[in-house]
Formats: C-alpha cells, sequence, structure tokens
C-alpha cells in the first residue's frame, strides 16, 4: 500500500470515528511514525510503506479512532516552541496556556524565584525557563508520574528545574517565590462526562476542580500570599467564563486581579500581584 492509500484509508477511519481533523491527524500519525517533520509526507506519497510500517500505522489509527488524544499516541505535544513528552496520567498541554507563559517571561525579574504549582508534564515552568534562562525554577505536583514526566523534560529539554512532589504547596512550605504559576485543576466535576471524549483519557485529578471548578482558586486565594515575596505575581489559568468568579476571591494583601486572554482571545487567566 502506498502512503497515499494508507492516508485515505485512515483519513476514513478517522472521519467515521467524529475525529475532528481526520485528515490532519491521519498524517501527523504517520508522520510521528515515520519520524518525519510536518508535511514531511508531502513528497512520498507514491512510496509504498512496507507490512510492518502499515501495521503499526493501522494500530495508531485505531487508537484515535477510540478518540485517545493524539498527543498520547505520538507520546509528544508541542508548547512554547518546544516538544514535550507526553504519557497518559499527565494533562497534556495546550496552547490555551501559552500566552501565559509568555506573560510570564515577560513579567519574572531577573533572577526570579519561580514556582510550577501542578506543573503537570512541566510545560509552563520549563517554557518560562527556556525563555528565561536567569530564572530559578521549581516545579512542584501531587502526582508521581507527573513529577516523574516534569524530570523527563527537563532533561530532554535541558532546562534546569528543581521538582518537588506533593499536595498544593505543601512541598514548598517555608519557602518564598516571586512568580507563581498556576493551571490548577478547574473544571466542574459535572462538566467533566459532557467534555470531549479525548479529555476523558486524561487523569481526572488534573482537571476535577469541585462542584463550581473553583476550589483550588479558594485555594490559591488563602495559601498563595504566604509563598510569594512582596509584589510577587501569582499567575494562574481559568476555565471559559470562571475568570471574574475566580477573581472575586482575591482580596486583601493582593492587589484586584487582571483577567488576560489566550492566543485566541478568550479570558484565560488571572494575573495578580501582592501589593504590600
Ligand atoms: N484546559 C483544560 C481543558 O479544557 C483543563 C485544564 C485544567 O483543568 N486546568 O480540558
Amino acid at each position: 500500500m502506498t502512503v497515499r492509500e494508507a492516508l485515505r484509508e485512515a483519513e476514513g477511519r478517522l472521519t467515521r470515528a467524529d475525529v475532528p481533523g481526520a485528515a490532519l491527524d491521519a498524517a501527523l500519525l504517520l508522520e510521528g511514525l515515520l519520524g518525519l517533520p510536518r508535511l514531511g509526507l508531502f513528497a512520498r506519497q507514491g512510496e509504498a510503506l512496507d507490512a510492518e510500517t502499515l501495521s503499526a500505522y493501522r494500530k495508531w489509527v485505531s487508537r484515535r479512532a477510540l478518540r485517545e488524544p493524539l498527543q498520547y499516541i505520538l507520546g509528544e505535544a508541542a508548547f512554547m516552541g518546544r516538544v514535550f513528552v507526553c504519557r497518559p496520567g499527565v494533562l497534556i498541554p495546550r496552547s490555551d496556556s501559552e500566552a501565559m507563559c509568555a506573560r510570564a517571561a515577560g513579567v519574572a525579574a531577573r533572577g526570579a524565584r519561580v514556582l510550577d504549582l501542578c506543573c503537570g508534564t512541566g510545560c509552563l515552568g520549563l517554557g518560562l525557563k527556556l525563555e528565561r534562562p536567569d530564572a530559578r525554577v521549581t516545579l512542584s505536583d501531587i502526582s508521581p508520574a507527573a513529577c516523574a514526566l516534569a524530570r523527563e523534560n527537563a532533561r530532554r529539554l535541558d532546562a534546569e528545574a528543581e521538582v518537588v512532589q506533593g499536595d498544593f504547596f505543601a512541598p514548598v512550605a517555608g519557602r518564598v517565590f516571586d512568580l507563581i504559576l498556576s493551571n490548577p485543576p478547574y473544571i466542574p466535576a459535572d462538566a467533566l462526562p459532557g467534555l470531549q471524549p479525548e479529555v476523558g483519557f486524561e487523569p481526572p485529578q488534573a482537571l476535577d476542580g469541585g462542584a463550581d471548578g473553583l476550589s483550588f482558586y479558594r485555594r490559591l486565594a488563602a495559601e498563595a500570599a504566604a509563598f510569594l515575596s512582596p509584589g510577587g505575581v501569582l499567575l494562574a489559568e481559568t476555565g471559559d467564563g470562571q475568570a471574574e468568579d475566580a477573581a472575586q476571591l482575591f482580596g486583601s494583601p493582593f492587589s484586584p486581579p487582571a483577567v488576560r486572554p489566550d492566543l485566541s482571545g478568550n479570558p484565560r487567566f488571572l494575573e495578580i500581584r501582592r501589593a504590600d
């Protein structure tokens, strides 16, 4: 079977499974399997695929047809122009979070002590470190699988960072940071089953923000000031329609939160300064 025929077969299969962007995913899976760069198949449409490759490709396409996220099948996701290793058990980095990471790189003072709280793959803290090598970055997550993956990403990307494991601020008790970044779980618990099927493959622990989705925001509002230096900044991602309600939770010693957009223009994160 040629590359062209295999792509057409895969596209048909993914279309029947209602996979959004079926043609693109068919191409991304085959490029990933063959280790080719994006559009690397363009000049190879007429080439034959050997039986082993075709069988491996069909297995990947079957997984995608069951709505497993592309990034788990490929084992990687792009974020801030870098490639992060991805694995089931840890939330996949999303482009929704890139504007916040870019903002962090802009607001961090020289040599800033930075905490990425609920780090998952480490994409926010490591993305920042790669833009701002002077930052001193700590990554923290309750999930041992996330911590292991964050360490692996730090090593592969050659981004120096400390990784600590434990519940929320517990692993950094007694320390202060100049900048805290967080993409905490924020999906309202009863909204989880209604999300696109791909999200069902991700760890609920990374998504479930309690009844109204704001439980981690209440914890941030109560606890974050103790871990911020005076004038320090907290950047925290919010879900659709949540930014204003989340902002209301932050009173003194914080100055009123600013709501900032993601790259699609949707309100996506809060920027909050410890005012004293
Ligand atoms: N942005 C993710 C989603 O929409 C949620 C991530 C989170 O809960 N922090 O699936």
